[in-house]
């Protein structure tokens, strides 16, 4: 958008923002270590903060997660600066007098940021487009509440899944519910989750960019919720050690000449030949993807086999133990033939999840590669050797093995750009040469709220 074009637009949305009571704008952007920052305005510099932009230094991409620490490297310090540019196609109104809007990095003269998370995925998004395919992502957000100072909730009325959580916090489901639908947020389903004070809302399906800036926008709303509440949410993958994990899964479909690839097909569960290629590049890209997904200092707490997340690398129908559930498409599932990466969790840049997810399945589709074998039961009741014969590999708990693989991977570094590559090498390894000899107590104890909003 060009400052010419943008002011006229921008002087209609304001008015239009006035009188639907938004005095605040909150722009935000994701960095590479998940953490979500923000700027606000004063509604009348709307326009400006849409182009050119308001200003942001490099570091920004290298701000760590134990609240204080930059990631400098020779290519991100001090010098230098960028702007920040809100998508006003994408503002939703929040309520209480703020509006919000998703930004992205550019450089002073309008040109994308390399080092970009949410224009990772805008190029990702085009290659696909240039391939034919278009994506649709939904996402499922797991959280817990806990209390202002991260404390755990008493449990004396939950079940798993249970009734007694809703309605134990009842207040706060209506007012999420109430307020996504008032954001334009399409909840898909809202409930209790497995672990005491955990719950999990799913997300429409919608293009990539829009998924992420929805989840982005979600994470807001319950964050606002929980505070009126008195309360605060963890989007740790594990907030206590010795509890359930949360997980940040990704759903995601295709169609190639807008025809669905995950159904409809002569291939497995109604595979077409893309299809089936899509799940094997998936598959075989992600031990290398695995920083991008989950590769925090606590992730490796969660990937584990038993705990649902996806630990063992394989794919299968509906298979909740695998890293690639295959849901088959039909009646019971209306959206059609879709793919749930579990392995993703909420320290992740949910931009650049959805970038190499969708990156190594479209990797899949150009080398036309063979869908492995089905694994149709939990990967974990079958012997050593009938995992090795399928090429079923365990994703590593250790962040540095997992840093090391995307370090050397050409095609994470083909698929994300090498700036964003070494911009997540940089703030992972912070996390590993500073806390990676912390129990796993010290460590969830320590960033329980990292990632909270
Ligand atoms: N909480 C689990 C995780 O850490 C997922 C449970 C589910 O499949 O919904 O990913
Ligand atoms: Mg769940």
């Amino acid at each position: 958008m060009t400052g010419m074009a943008a002011k006229p637009l921008a002087a209609a949305a304001i008015a239009q923002l006035e009188s639907d009571g938004v005095a605040t704008l909150i722009g935000t952007v994701v960095n590479p270590a998940g953490l979500t920052h923000a700027k606000t305005v004063p509604l009348r510099r709307m326009g400006a903060f849409a182009d050119p932009g308001l200003g942001a230094s490099p570091v920004w991409h290298a701000f760590t997660i134990d609240q204080v620490g930059i990631a400098v490297s020779d290519a991100i310090g001090p010098v230098g600066d960028q702007r920040i540019r809100i998508d006003l196609g994408a503002l939703r109104i929040l309520g209480d007098g703020f509006a919000w809007a998703p930004g992205a990095f550019f450089d002073q003269h309008g040109a994308p940021d390399p080092y970009c998370c949410r224009g990772a995925l805008s190029r990702v998004e085009q290659r696909l487009a240039d391939a034919g395919l278009t994506a649709a992502v939904g996402h499922e957000l797991e959280f817990l509440l806990v209390g202002p100072d991260g404390s755990r909730l008493p449990t004396h009325s939950w079940a798993q899944y249970g009734l007694a959580g809703v309605l134990e916090y009842e207040g706060f489901v209506r007012d999420v519910t109430e307020a996504a639908t008032g954001s334009g947020v399409n909840i898909e389903q809202f409930h209790a989750e497995y672990g005491p004070n955990q719950f999990e809302i799913s997300l429409a399906p919608q293009s990539p960019v829009a998924a992420a800036d929805h989840l982005v926008l979600m994470r807001i709303i319950v964050g606002r919720v929980a505070r009126r509440y008195g309360l605060r949410v963890s989007l740790s993958p594990v907030p206590f050690a010795d509890s359930v994990g949360s997980g940040a899964h990704q759903h995601f479909s295709l169609l190639k000449d807008r025809t669905p690839v995950f159904s409809g097909g002569a291939g497995a569960h109604g595979m077409t030949p893309a299809g089936e290629s899509a799940v094997a590049g998936l598959v075989a890209g992600l031990p290398e993807a695995q920083a991008t997904l989950c590769g925090s200092v606590v992730s490796g707490l969660r990937v584990q086999p038993g705990h649902w997340s996806g630990a063992y690398v394989c794919w299968g129908a509906e298979n909740r133990e695998a890293a690639v559930r295959f849901l088959t498409g039909g009646p019971g599932n209306p959206h059609g033939g879709n793919v749930e990466v579990k392995v993703i969790d909420p320290s992740a840049n949910p931009y650049l999840a959805s970038a190499a997810v969708l990156g190594l399945a479209l990797d899949g589709i150009e080398r036309e590669l063979a869908l492995p074998p089905e694994t149709t039961v939990d990967p974990a009741t079958l012997s050593a050797e009938q995992r090795d014969s399928d090429g079923t590999v365990l994703l590593t708990a250790e962040q540095s093995t997992a840093l090391d693989r995307l370090d050397r991977s050409a095609l994470l570094r083909g698929v994300l750009g090498d700036e964003v590559v070494d911009a997540v090498l940089a703030v992972r390894r912070y996390e590993q040469e500073n806390f990676g000899d912390l129990s796993p107590h010290e460590l969830c104890d320590k960033f329980r709220m990292a990632w909270s909003v």
